[in-house]
């Protein structure tokens, strides 16, 4: 029992000399390594708001909301439950929608702290009013097929709305489809059958 007592002596008299050997966190901030796992955060640039992430997300951190009558899609990140696992970022259908970071001092008093959310313009189909995806998924999704894109209606047209051609106010087709609808955004049932419906009818 002596030799302990006289080592903690020793470890007092080095502690009041150079000080403790902890860190006066969080007052000084200690950075974490370049490879920990920390908050995942989005970038509203790089995400389109598939929604792919949430579906892996193995802690339902993420949700997915669809306003249809606004027109927009929100996926919100509620980092109080995350498990940080990474695999949001490993499946990102961008690669770049969201990223770990080394952010790891995340304790908060105010739990809307913890939320975090992008949110993107719904794609909606014309003719029978159902979510397609968002229309800066369809883009993404134009641009990497290049000219082949324009072998699809809705692809094309998404990818010339940046370009002010395409009427957005265009009424629904009035009864039934017709050959002309097909240059319209529709969901893969109704190109379906506005494909079937001249060439079978
Ligand atoms: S790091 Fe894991 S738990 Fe956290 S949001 Fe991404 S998938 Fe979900
Ligand atoms: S682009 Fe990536 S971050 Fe955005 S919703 Fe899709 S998978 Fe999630």
């Amino acid at each position: 029992m002596k030799y302990p007592k006289l080592r903690e002596l020793k470890e007092a008299i080095r502690a009041l000399i150079t000080g403790p050997c902890t860190i006066n966190f969080p007052k000084i901030p200690r950075p974490a390594p370049a490879n920990f796992r920390g908050a995942p955060r989005f970038d509203p640039d790089g995400c389109v708001a598939c929604g792919a992430c949430v579906q892996v997300c193995p802690a339902n951190d993420l949700t997915l909301i669809d306003d249809v009558k606004e027109r927009k899609r929100r996926i919100v990140l509620d980092i109080s439950g995350c498990i940080f696992c990474g695999q949001c970022e490993a499946c990102c259908t961008t690669g770049t929608g969201i990223k770990l970071t080394t952010e790891y001092d995340l304790a908060t008093l105010d739990r809307t702290k913890s939320l975090e959310e992008v949110e993107k313009e719904l794609l909606i189909c014309d003719g029978c009013g159902a979510i397609i995806t968002t229309v800066d998924h369809v883009r993404w999704i134009a641009e990497r097929l290049g000219e082949k894109a324009y072998a699809n209606p809705t692809l094309m047209l998404c990818a010339l709305k940046d370009l002010s051609l395409i009427d957005e106010d265009r009424p629904p087709p009035a009864k039934g489809y017709s050959r002309a609808d097909r240059i319209r955004i529709l969901c893969p049932r109704c190109r379906r059958e506005v494909t079937l419906v001249e060439d079978y009818a």
